[in-house]
């Protein structure tokens, strides 16, 4: 019988069956997995293989795992070379940002767009908390806004607690596999207990921003929605991706920047201060690539030439 992982421990897993029930599963011996170098081999929203075990309600083991139509992943945090897979399967990633209390950084939504566009998962933006930017975080928000819709991607603006913006972003899970994250504090689970109330998550009251405060999970966690579509909650994960990109790949996930390399003069042009740049031309001379995104570019390419890359 095919099952979706809802939660997973790290021993054992929760599994939504195709006859709709949950059950209890743990992985059964040791079967191979392909993906050698992810300190998990089963992740929240892998469709797995379960056989129910004979005598018990709701206990099963996982025989089989499905390969993945993609997953997000993030550094493992004891093996710096390995990574650890925090959901796989999904439609889109809903990323949280916010101008104001906290504040997003740019180089972090940018680093969270190339792990989405390496792993194939298309990304969309909500700036939450519009109700409290006044003029200057208004002016940056049209900016990123801007910035980003040319691009290709989505960004929507919001307000939980204005109840702005809300039903537009609830539209967009209709019937979707999605992955949210953002940093603790962005009002994350404000946007889930609105547009689902009956999931009761609990929200952090304002001082709760070190991320250490009401969050004891850091599993992701798949919830149904009572409209349709599932979203992956991923409490407690920061940074994403990255780990195995490399220098010379990095460029191909700026899509605005990937469509011009191949009319850089040299073939393993990093856009740096190679002769002949076509990536250094568009940011310099026709605005084509954002002045913002190309110092996220080198502030990433640097991160990892420290990995050794
Ligand atoms: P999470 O860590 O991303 O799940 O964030 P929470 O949902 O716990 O929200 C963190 C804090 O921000 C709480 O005090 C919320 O009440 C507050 N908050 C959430 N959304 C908004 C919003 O749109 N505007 C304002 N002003 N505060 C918000
Ligand atoms: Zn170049």
């Amino acid at each position: 019988m095919k099952a979706t992982v809802y939660k997973s421990t790290g021993s054992w897993y929760v599994v939504k069956a195709e006859d709709g029930r949950f059950y209890n599963a743990r992985i059964k011996g040791v079967f191979k997995i392909d993906d050698i170098t992810s300190t998990n081999p089963i992740a929240v929203g892998d469709i797995v293989g379960i056989s129910p075990e004979p005598g018990t309600d709701n206990s099963a083991m996982i025989d089989e795992i499905t390969p993945r139509k993609n997953y997000i992943n993030r550094q493992s945090p004891s093996h710096r070379k390995q990574h650890h897979i925090v959901a796989a399967n999904l439609d889109q990633s809903l990323l949280f940002a916010t101008l104001k209390d906290p504040k997003t950084s740019q180089g972090f939504i940018d680093r969270f767009l190339v792990t989405c566009e390496a792993y194939h998962v298309p990304a969309i933006i909500v700036f939450n908390k519009a109700d409290l930017y006044r003029k200057k975080e208004e002016e940056r928000l049209e900016e990123l806004s801007e910035m980003y819709t040319r691009i290709g991607y989505k960004v929507v603006s919001m307000s939980v607690a204005q109840n702005k913006g809300v039903v537009e972003v609830k539209e967009l899970l209709k019937d979707k596999i999605t992955l949210m994250s953002g940093h603790s504090g962005v009002g994350k689970s404000s946007f889930l207990n609105s547009i689902f109330p009956e999931l009761g998550l609990k929200t952090q009251d304002v001082s709760g921003w070190s991320g250490k405060g009401m969050h004891t999970t850091t599993f992701a966690e798949m919830f149904d929605l009572p409209f349709g579509g599932s979203v992956i909650d991923t409490p407690g994960v920061r940074e994403f991706g990255l780990v195995d990109i490399s220098k010379q790949e990095l460029s191909h996930y700026y899509p605005e920047m990937a469509k011009l390399i191949t009319e850089c003069q040299f073939n393993n042009c990093l856009h740096v201060n190679e002769p002949g740049c076509a990536v250094k031309t568009a940011v310099e001379e026709t605005g084509e690539v954002a002045v913002d995104r190309y110092v996220s570019y080198l502030n990433i390419l640097g991160s990892i030439d420290e990995k050794n890359y």
